[in-house]
């Protein structure tokens, strides 16, 4: 499976300054929730207007992504369809059904433009964080919690989440279920099966939407949502669904779209399968002493809270750390000159939920603040400019033709860019952050 295509694009919304982990090897299929964050940051609708594909190439260069290609699978939509008949059966779906659900379905070829899109500007991770880590959502957010109360307390009973977290995510993915994509999950879901790059992954997708409609937990109509196909307020696949959707009201249905029992209950279930250790945190603002090594901000680089303190960092706003026994990797999502932060196994759980590190610090901080935490005490680096597409296209060819980079230039700033940044500025003496600043691309126009 390569990149997941929901992620590509939250990847386009914020690469450039954001720590984006592993973008080259996404494999989770919870990627595809990142298509409708990334569309939220941006302060738009999840979906843009109903609009005509373009009738072009795929900025991917996939060849499934030309546009022949896109045309010739399109053509073949109804047989492709037709084709998937004996696997519906053998997850017992009866021909009833899937007569019914798919007898009108054609392909949205819009959705092979958003796969591909690759976004010229992208957002800063203080400007990603103010977006959704604002007073607004978070009155809704405490508003929620005191309406819901005896919910969120049985189901923190039963599954031992945080309530903050999962209020968090509630919030930042649908801003309390008033915000959130309106395409037909099915329809989507089928066109990725048949058209475009990622048919085998989707085909599992289509086929578990199926299931849902089959079994009723969802009526149609219900299911509706991104391109990618998240849906429902806390922006299920159809897969995470089938693992993780429960029926905590009891009325017999899993209904994660507007039983906001089973939605809260279903993504504590979520989080508790990804490893949530009841009663932690998910991590530390951290204050990083000047000239620290940065080589040692690596999620690979576990130390116990005790041994950072040994390397001079100090938890922000002077508090102590509770537990000198817990393990942490440090994050410097800005590099040396923003913040720092020491996330411990629960900040694992939750990049399982959705893979992009701004996402989940996001979603750390945004239950903090609920539980009623401070903001930041560190400012970010906010007179840093967000580099263009075109020149993180520049950066790594620079640090390819230097010997750095060996990946294909993409324009994302995934992991191993970020590791050939390390090496080039170790090298220059600067701190080894891998922050691509423009700064660090003038450094390496003057080589
Ligand atoms: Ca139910």
């Amino acid at each position: 499976m390569g990149t997941g295509q929901g992620r590509g694009l939250f990847v386009g919304v914020l690469a450039g300054l954001l720590t984006v982990a592993g973008a080259a090897s996404a494999q989770s299929p919870q990627l595809q929730r990142a298509s409708v964050t990334g569309s939220i940051t941006q302060g738009v609708p999840a979906q843009p207007p109903a609009r005509e594909w373009s009738g072009e190439d795929g900025a991917s260069g996939h060849p499934l992504m030309t546009a022949s290609a896109i045309r010739e699978a399109a053509a073949n939509f109804d047989s492709c369809i037709a084709g998937m008949w004996p696997e519906a059966a053998r997850r017992r779906i009866s021909e009833t059904s899937f007569v019914r659900f798919t007898a009108d379905l054609t392909p949205d070829l819009r959705i092979m433009d958003l796969m591909d899109a690759q976004p010229e500007f992208t957002k800063a991770i203080w400007d990603y964080l103010d977006v959704l880590v604002n007073e607004t959502r978070l009155a809704r957010g405490r508003d929620m919690l005191a309406r819901h109360r005896a919910t969120f307390d049985a189901v923190e009973q039963a599954y031992g989440v945080d309530r903050y977290v999962i209020a968090a995510i509630w919030g930042i993915e649908s801003n309390y279920s008033t915000m959130g994509g309106d395409r037909s999950v099915l329809r989507s879901t089928a066109t990725l099966a048949c058209v475009g790059r990622r048919q085998a992954y989707f085909r599992e997708e289509f086929l578990s939407a199926l299931e849902i409609l089959h079994r009723g937990d969802l009526r149609p109509e219900q299911l509706r949502g991104s391109w990618a196909g998240a849906f429902g307020p806390t922006q299920f696949m159809p897969t995470s669904f089938k693992r993780f959707a429960v029926d905590f009201d009891g009325d017999g249905r899993r209904d994660v779209v507007d039983s906001v029992a089973d939605l809260i209950a279903s993504t504590a279930n979520n989080l508790k399968k990804d490893g949530w250790q009841a009663g932690q945190t998910w991590g530390y603002e951290v204050e990083v002493p000047e000239g620290f090594n940065y080589l040692y901000a690596d999620r690979a680089r576990r130390l116990t809270l005790a041994q950072w303190q040994q390397l001079g960092l100090r938890r922000a706003g002077g508090k102590p750390f509770p537990r000198l026994t817990d393990q942490a990797f440090l994050l410097a999502p800005a590099g040396a000159q923003g913040p720092g932060f020491l996330m411990l196994g629960n900040f694992r759980a939750i990049l399982r939920y959705n893979p992009a590190e701004a996402y989940a610090l996001a979603i750390g901080h945004f239950a903090d603040r609920l539980r009623g935490g401070e903001p930041f005490v560190q400012d970010w680096p906010r007179q840093e400019r967000v580099l263009t597409r075109a020149e993180r296209l520049e950066l790594q060819q620079l640090l390819a033709q230097q010997g750095y980079y060996r990946g294909e230039p993409d324009g994302q700033l995934g992991g191993r860019t970020r590791e050939a940044l390390r090496h080039f500025q170790s090298s220059t003496g600067l701190p080894a952050d891998g922050f691509a600043s423009a700064e660090v691309l003038e450094r390496l126009r003057g080589r």
